[in-house]
């Protein structure tokens, strides 16, 4: 299964593990499960306000099993990264809660409150009580030479209510007045993923989390492998207008304990022209001119010459616009993510080449498609070129349905 694949899972938190003060069901499964299989497991938060064992007494709560050292905030990492650079004695103003505050006392960095004239260190995190008199003096301190860095950037915090400022509104108060880059330690940025790998000598982790910015991007800048769950923030249809793709995509955590094949989609071969066709035709899908669509044609799978390719799709370009075919699973395979992927690999294809609307014929993938956000259109508004093409002709009675490709 997936976890086996994998020297450690860094699990994100909210929208993962709970929503709010809910836990997320699969979570209350899987996680004991987990821990019988002996899985190395890290929760990873970019939240700073909550020191380690606050989190794990929340999820305690909420009767999921943990300790604060299977814990690891973007407070922590702020400190392992401090600790890292091993500069001595130093001073720091906070703009944030007990999870930073201690953290940073833990690795021996001196913290002054009021309104000091120098500190080595302006460490901004989410401060539910911040101020402008707080964020004057850090800005002050920050003009006169004190290093700026962030637990993280996150615009906001996600709140019952809606929307609440997050630890990165506060951060842009100080950049905007100084125009200090800061340091950022949590995702996506390197340093909490770093400290997570120091923290359990992983090498070969997969990264678990719900959004696409900082989760599954963050994973991909490090070289990792994700699996985004739709269980948080995320949507099937975000999947298409993201840049970075995770490598699995499921509806929650239990997804770790599926045979789930990854979703590395590359180009097809020559050589693959016959696995691909075998694909298409046992998905009932037309393969006629596949030996001209290879250049748009996109594989996942297929290093086990037994059991074929696991997942194909195409994109071609018509006339400015492109056209999106052939998308198809290995029947044992499917339902487990792979068929969202390659379409969400193909419509990444047409945003690299600067198309802007993308098309589609189907049979019977309308919902399926419909969830990826495409719109059902009359076929009679396509572009001249994709009505007059042969995949238009292939399919007299097949629903037409368009996307808008962001940039
Ligand atoms: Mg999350």
């Amino acid at each position: 299964m997936l976890a086996e694949r994998y020297d450690a899972l860094f699990i994100d938190l909210d929208g993962v593990v709970y929503r709010g003060d809910q836990a997320v069901p699969a979570a209350l499964r899987v996680l004991p499960e987990l821990r019988r299989l002996d899985t190395t497991i890290l929760f990873l938060t970019n939240n700073s306000a909550r020191t380690p064992e606050q989190v794990a007494q929340k999820l305690q709560g909420l009767g999921i099993e943990a300790v604060g050292t299977e814990v690891l905030t973007s407070a922590l990492a702020t400190a392992a990264l401090l600790r890292r650079e091993g500069a001595g004695e130093r001073t720091a103003f906070v703009i944030g809660e007990r999870g930073i505050r201690e953290a940073l006392e833990g690795v021996g960095v001196t913290l002054v409150d009021g309104q000091p004239d120098r500190t080595d260190l302006v460490v901004v995190g989410w401060d539910r009580s911040a101020d402008y008199s707080k964020l004057r003096t850090a800005s002050l301190l920050v003009e006169r030479g004190a290093r700026l860095i962030a637990t993280n950037a996150d615009a906001s915090y996600p709140a019952p209510d809606g929307l609440w400022p997050g630890a990165g509104a506060l951060l842009a108060a100080i950049t905007t007045t100084t125009g200090a880059q800061p340091t950022v330690v949590g995702k996506p940025a390197g340093p909490l993923f770093e400290a997570a790998a120091e923290a359990t000598g992983a090498t070969r982790p997969l990264v678990v989390g719900d959004r696409l910015e900082t989760d599954v991007g963050g994973a991909a800048e490090m070289g990792w492998d994700s699996l985004l769950v739709l269980s948080g923030a995320a949507r099937r249809a975000d999947l298409l207008a993201s840049r970075a793709l995770p490598t699995y995509v499921g509806e929650d955590l239990s997804a770790v304990l599926d045979e789930r094949p990854p979703g590395r989609f590359r180009r097809a071969t020559e050589r693959e022209v016959e696995p691909v066709r075998a694909l298409l035709e046992i998905s009932s899908l037309r393969s006629g001119g596949l030996d001209r669509r290879l250049a748009g044609t996109l594989v996942a799978g297929g290093s086990d010459e037994a059991s074929g390719l696991d997942a194909t799709a195409c994109l071609e370009s018509v006339g400015g616009f492109g056209l999106l075919r052939s998308v198809a699973v290995r029947p044992d395979v499917r339902g487990r993510g792979l068929g969202m992927l390659a379409t969400a690999a193909a419509v990444g294809e047409a945003r690299t080449r600067g198309l802007t609307r993308v098309f589609l014929f189907t049979e019977a993938a309308e919902g399926f498609f419909k969830g990826l956000g495409f719109s059902v259109i009359d076929r009679e508004s396509l572009p001249g070129a994709v009505r007059a093409g042969d995949a238009a002709a292939e399919c007299p009675s097949a629903v037409t349905m368009a996307l808008d490709v962001s940039p």
